[in-house]
């Protein structure tokens, strides 16, 4: 994909990962005042958790062209949409 992609991607990854949880912890509310398990701090910790997971999934699986050889190129630890080339080590 492209970085723009790649981009949205990593924004809206998370983003849509994290109101699917919510929502499903939404629907399972009745469910969870049956257990008498609080939905606020629940939803809190699925927003989190699903958000950080999305995250960990894009930067670990999601890889752009290399501009130079068109291989794949993984974003850089530490660094948001920076990217190092798999197979002649270009960043960009
Ligand atoms: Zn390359």
């Amino acid at each position: 994909m492209k970085p723009t992609a790649y981009f949205v991607l990593s924004i809206g990854g998370p983003i849509f990962a994290a109101v699917m949880a919510v929502s499903t912890l939404y629907a399972l509310s009745d469910w969870l005042e049956e257990k008498r398990l609080p939905f606020l701090p629940l939803a809190l910790i699925g927003f989190v958790a699903a958000w950080v997971l999305a995250r960990w999934l894009v930067h670990h699986f999601a890889w752009v062209a290399c501009p130079k050889c068109g291989a794949k190129s993984y974003e850089m630890d530490g660094v948001s949409s920076r990217f190092r080339c798999q197979v002649c080590g270009k960043a960009f």
